[in-house]
């Protein structure tokens, strides 16, 4: 995830060794500074959220399109407690809740589908695809 709250502010982390709790779930949080790639946190026992994938730039740079407030909103099944994050929710709690799904990489259809599912029970869902090439061109 690129976003946690530290010391009262949502945002990615600044320096290494940072460490903060995860709203979401409660669990530990630490800093990860990686040359080549985005600044994120890691969860220490594992994502809260199965479909989390690695992020990089492109992630990044989709989200900062929008308010902070509506980047990484962490949903729940009121009746399984199932919960994931949705990369971009906006117009929370109006009938206009829209939740903007972000995928890089390729997801087979069965995840596709159950993604959907679990975002359009209370939301409508689109998906922004980044559409490239094997080799990097893009
Ligand atoms: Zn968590």
């Amino acid at each position: 995830m690129l976003y946690a709250w530290i010391d009262g502010v949502k945002r990615q982390p600044i320096a290494k060794g940072e460490k903060t709790i995860c709203k979401d779930c409660g669990g530990v949080l630490t800093a990860v500074i990686p040359m080549e790639n985005v600044k994120h946190w890691r969860h220490k026992a594992g994502d809260c959220d199965s479909w989390s994938e690695p992020e990089g730039e492109w992630h990044l740079k989709w989200k900062e399109y929008f308010d902070l407030n509506c980047r990484e909103i962490c949903l729940i099944d009121s009746v399984t407690g199932e919960r994931h994050r949705a990369d971009i929710l906006c117009r929370t709690n109006t009938e206009l809740a829209t939740v903007l799904e972000l995928q890089h990489s390729s997801i087979s259809e069965e995840e596709r589908l159950s993604r959907e599912i679990f975002y359009q029970q209370n939301h409508q869902m689109f998906w922004l695809v980044h559409i490239h090439s094997e080799n990097g061109i893009q």
